[in-house]
């Protein structure tokens, strides 16, 4: 598994569309797809040898394969790790950090405002195997360092978050954890490596949805933990290996691609989301907006600090009403007037997706729940691509403008 030799002290620019594993014998220029579940082996003795030691060839696609790898190595390079790890999901890839990390009797602090199905895994499919998550708030890491116990073994943060945009100090959690012999994983979702590298504030382990920006155009579901060898070969390989939560070659080589324009996509759509933001907050039906990159937002210059001056690609929004039914209305009214932006639940893709958090997202959520959540009726949330902002602009008025 020989990576591609490449002169030390690239740019991340350049790793995003350079590294990878070396060609074939045939010197493809792009990356191949190795669709096949197995690998022939010269002989016995290798073959032997490959089992015991699955990172000096490929056997068996569970296991590995070239085109995860090439993935893999990629992925690592742009986030500044030793090491990364595919898998099927962003989903797949907590699990798998749950099944290395933990075991029962370990306990765990949670943000609060973590991805809906994180909560779910920590506060009910773990604790059902005597694993138990301490919930804090996102923004004040006294909460987190009170939460503190002896058996406390990861702090599991998320940054800005879903889709509130509120945003947690990286290096100020990367501390306690240590502190504490604790490890930090944050998820890197909303920002990606182009914006935000945890790693370099601290982060033991990094989580990515490769469903989101990192494919940046819909197609696959895909996920990876990035960090050192000695978690990501030593404790999670054998993890996928035995549990199976492999990333799919196809999804990998899509997934490959699209991180050789993760960055001019990241630049593009934050520039619109900004622009969006700032139009947004002068609009007379729109009574609060919610965006990293606003002098507004309660943590503007952490956020900056952390994620390269940009405020990422994702923006909220409260439109004006009465009372909670009123404020559904409009919401609904504004999200249905569109024409152009797609009424669905994904987000980073380069086509600009529109959402009602409080019947979608948060649904499940008790009324009470989502008002602790600050999630309200009236609440919007654009994932904003790569059309013409002033296409995406006039396809919200149509609808903010009849408030
Ligand atoms: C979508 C998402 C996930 C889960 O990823 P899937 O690929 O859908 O399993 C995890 N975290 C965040 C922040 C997400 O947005």
């Amino acid at each position: 598994m020989k990576q591609k030799k490449l002169p030390p002290g690239l740019h991340r620019d350049t790793l995003a569309v350079r590294a990878a594993l070396e060609p074939s014998q045939y010197g493809e220029n792009s990356e191949a797809l190795f669709l096949t579940s197995g690998f022939v082996q010269p002989d016995s003795e290798t073959m032997a040898h490959r089992f015991a030691n699955p990172q000096e060839g490929y056997t068996y696609g569970r296991t590995s394969n070239p085109t995860v790898t090439s993935f893999e190595q990629r992925l690592a390079a742009m986030e500044g790790t030793e090491a990364a790890i595919g898998a099927s999901t962003g989903m797949g890839a907590i699990l798998m950090l749950c099944l290395g990390l933990l075991k029962s009797g370990d306990h765990v602090i949670c943000s609060r405002s973590v991805f809906g199905s994180t909560l779910n895994l920590f506060g009910k499919e773990f604790a059902k195997f005597g694993v138990e998550t301490s919930f804090v708030s996102q923004t004040d890491v006294s909460e987190w360092k009170r939460a503190i116990r002896p058996n406390t073994k990861l702090l599991f943060a998320e940054t800005p978050t879903n889709p509130l945009t509120d945003v947690c100090d990286i290096q100020a959690l990367a501390d306690l954890a240590h502190n504490a012999g604790a490890l930090l994983t944050v998820d890197n979702c909303f920002c990606s490596p182009a914006l935000q590298r945890p790693a370099e504030l601290g982060a033991d382990l990094i989580i990515h949805s490769g469903t989101k920006h990192l494919d940046g155009q819909g197609r696959v579901m895909a996920g990876a933990i990035c960090g050192p060898s000695k978690y990501i070969v030593d404790v999670f390989a054998s993890i996928v290996r035995t549990a199976g939560m492999t990333l799919s070659p196809f999804n990998a080589w899509v997934v490959l691609k699209g991180l050789e324009t993760l960055g001019i996509r990241m630049q593009a759509q934050s520039a619109n989301a900004l622009a969006l933001a700032q139009w947004l907050e002068a609009h007379p039906s729109v009574a609060r907006v919610y965006y990293p990159g606003l002098a507004s937002h309660a943590q503007h210059e952490l956020a900056m600090r952390q994620q390269s001056g940009s405020g990422a690609a994702v923006v909220s929004f409260d439109v004006k009403g009465a009372n909670p039914e009123e404020r559904r209305r409009n919401a609904f009214q504004v999200i249905d007037s569109t024409e152009v932006l797609s009424i669905a639940t994904n987000l980073g893709d380069v086509k600009t997706i529109v959402t009602h958090p409080a019947t979608t997202s948060h649904g499940r959520l008790t009324e009470e729940q989502r008002q602790a959540a600050g999630i309200g009726q009236g609440l919007i949330r654009v994932a904003v691509g790569l059309e013409h902002l002033g296409d995406v602009k006039a396809d919200l008025a149509r609808g903010l403008d009849r408030l």
